[in-house]
């Protein structure tokens, strides 16, 4: 049975190594392609050899990643099919484990290999200093750390998962609850907040059990890795080459200084729309002119063909990408029963093409979510050419700039959903949802850095160092009354448990996006021609080279934000 959307896709590069029929299912099979590899090195007694071996790994690496992609991707369309399920986790439970050391040491043996220092330099960098972080920071004995460390993070999950509230004589869970938020009737909006906070507090001393547990195996696991903490740990081993702590810490300043006064400007005026006195922790979602919610197209067929005709706009190579996208089937975005939650971009690494998954029900989210998930599908399609695998998927902090300039540029022709004032409205909530961003991912990222950097720190201690943190960057909401869900607050980013340190790349990507619009703005055609030469490089060069090639600086402080703020602002008071 095919689960899958998609039909037959068309190979990008016939297969050189990996035979045609094999069977990703059978490690013995598989084993045997890592075994011969492993002599294939041994032997390889030229460059030009060695660089075959990596290719053909390559070539092995990306067939495995697609097969894992595809069973993915069938078990989210078909979350009812027991079939999809065992596809899925026999890959997770029987392949995985055995591919992880197999991957591992081939890197060692790349690592040790004699022609290694002769590979052209340029071609070779990045992938040669961030396969030696990975060697560099294997430990034998932080392989059951770091499983204790999933668990932990999936009881996380599941308490959070498994949160409900009776509202109005129903039982709602918190997701389900957050759309009251967006309700005019304001008592309404106030009970369903305080429910939703009242039910997290109950469960605030098991989160803070795990978060212990958490911090404790990190700060093993940094030790046995010889740093002195896991703040230095983690930005090793996220290969941060391109900026350190301090350069975060400088962003954080120049957040503070740049744009929470535009926050507090912006959250003034949204108290005086509404005519309050003071903004409650309920009063920051809901339209301040009590409209009702935007309504921008009635089904998934008109949301592709209105996305279209956005992309018809920009440029003609992302329309004819966007239309290759429906021809080839690689979207599905309708929401319906039997379907996973949520929206991802993920790519088929073999046939070189991107696959959208989204949950579109017809409200503004799901419009930026398209263009957002678009944008990560152009920067596949735009690394097809690429023949090294390691080189066809960029850092995280690049990957974003790729989706978050689409919202952005995408946004400019919002006319082909709404009528112009709505087009203006959804534009000054995109926008006012960057800037409020900003302050709580410093928040986050700075909370992390005083955790890592405080072992052995008292749970008051750490409430202590949070509350600080939201004096810091909170902006202008009056919390009275509720002051223990202030202190608990980042309970709810998942990040924190899962992704320790994964936050600050959407600021810096954001600030990316943000020089592409203002570059867009200038000159249309040569901002879109940069961003996709950008693209085009995929992983292959260092970071600040990727944001130089789309037009940007690669800089998180006071001096490149102020522009960048001008223009939102500038922008929001003609969108009023
Ligand atoms: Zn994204």
């Amino acid at each position: 049975m095919n689960l899958l959307p998609f039909g037959l896709l068309p190979p990008h590069t016939p297969r050189h190594f990996v035979p045609a029929n094999a069977n990703f299912n059978d490690w013995p099979q598989l084993g045997a392609l890592f075994d011969q590899l492993e002599a294939r090195f041994a032997a390889a007694t030229t460059v030009d050899a060695l660089e075959k071996c990596l290719l053909d790994w390559g070539e092995l690496s990306a067939a495995i990643d697609e097969d894992s992609s595809r069973r993915y991707i069938a078990m989210t369309c078909h979350t009812d099919s027991a079939e999809a399920k065992k596809s899925y986790l026999d890959f997770v439970e029987e392949i995985e484990p055995r591919l992880k050391p197999r991957q591992f040491k081939l890197a060692q043996i790349f690592l040790q290999h004699p022609q290694r220092a002769s590979l052209p330099k340029q071609r070779y960098e990045v992938y040669d200093r961030e396969t030696a972080v990975h060697v560099e920071l294997f430990r034998e004995q932080n392989i059951p750390l770091e499983t204790e460390e999933t668990k932990l993070g999936q009881t996380y999950q599941e308490l959070c998962g498994a949160m409900t509230v009776q509202f109005r004589g129903e039982e709602r869970t918190l997701p389900q609850m957050a759309r009251h938020l967006e309700e005019p009737d304001r008592s309404l909006r106030q009970e369903a907040w305080e429910l939703v906070a009242k039910r997290r507090l109950q469960d605030a001393p098991k989160i803070e059990d795990i978060f212990d547990g958490l911090s404790g195996k990190r700060a093993q696991i940094a030790a046995n890795a010889g740093f002195a903490n896991y703040r230095d740990y983690a930005f090793r081993s996220r290969c941060r080459f391109d900026y350190t702590p301090d350069h975060c810490l400088e962003f954080h300043a120049a957040i503070e200084s740049e744009i929470i006064p535009v926050v507090r400007e912006l959250q003034q005026v949204r108290r005086e729309q509404l005519k309050l006195d003071t903004l409650r922790p309920w009063d920051l979602d809901v339209d301040p002119f009590n409209r009702a919610p935007l309504r921008p197209f009635t089904d998934v067929g008109d949301m592709v063909n209105r996305t279209q005709k956005i992309f018809d706009h920009l440029d003609g190579g992302l329309a004819g990408a966007f239309r290759q996208m429906q021809d080839l089937r690689l979207l599905d975005l309708d929401n319906r029963k039997g379907k996973a939650p949520g929206g991802y971009q993920s790519t088929l690494n073999e046939s070189r093409l991107p696959f959208i998954f989204m949950n579109a029900v017809g409200v503004q989210r799901d419009v930026e979510t398209m263009l957002h998930e678009a944008g990560h599908a152009f920067h596949a399609l735009a690394t097809r050419g690429e023949n090294f695998y390691s080189y066809r998927h960029a850092p995280i902090e690049f990957c974003e700039v790729a989706s978050m300039s689409m919202e952005l540029l995408g946004n400019e022709h919002l006319e082909e959903f709404y009528s112009g004032p709505d087009a203006n409205r959804a534009r000054r909530t995109h926008l006012e949802g960057i800037v409020k961003f900003f302050p709580w991912m410093a928040t986050i990222d700075a909370f992390q850095h005083w955790i890592y950097t405080h072992p052995g720190h008292t749970r008051a201690e750490r409430t202590a160092a949070w509350l600080a943190l939201m004096d810091r960057f909170g902006g202008l909401v009056d919390w009275s009354g509720h002051e223990a869900a202030r202190a608990n607050l980042w309970h709810r980013q998942l990040h924190i448990f899962l992704h320790p340190f994964y936050y600050v790349e959407y600021g810096i990507a954001q600030l990316g996006a943000l020089q592409v619009w203002a570059n867009s703005r200038r000159d249309q055609a040569g901002s879109l021609s940069s961003y996709q030469r950008a693209l085009a490089l995929g992983g292959s060069r260092p970071l600040p080279e990727l944001f130089r090639t789309a037009g940007c600086t690669f800089e998180f402080t006071a001096k490149a934000i102020r522009p960048l703020m001008q223009l939102v602002r500038g922008e929001l008071a003609k969108l009023n």
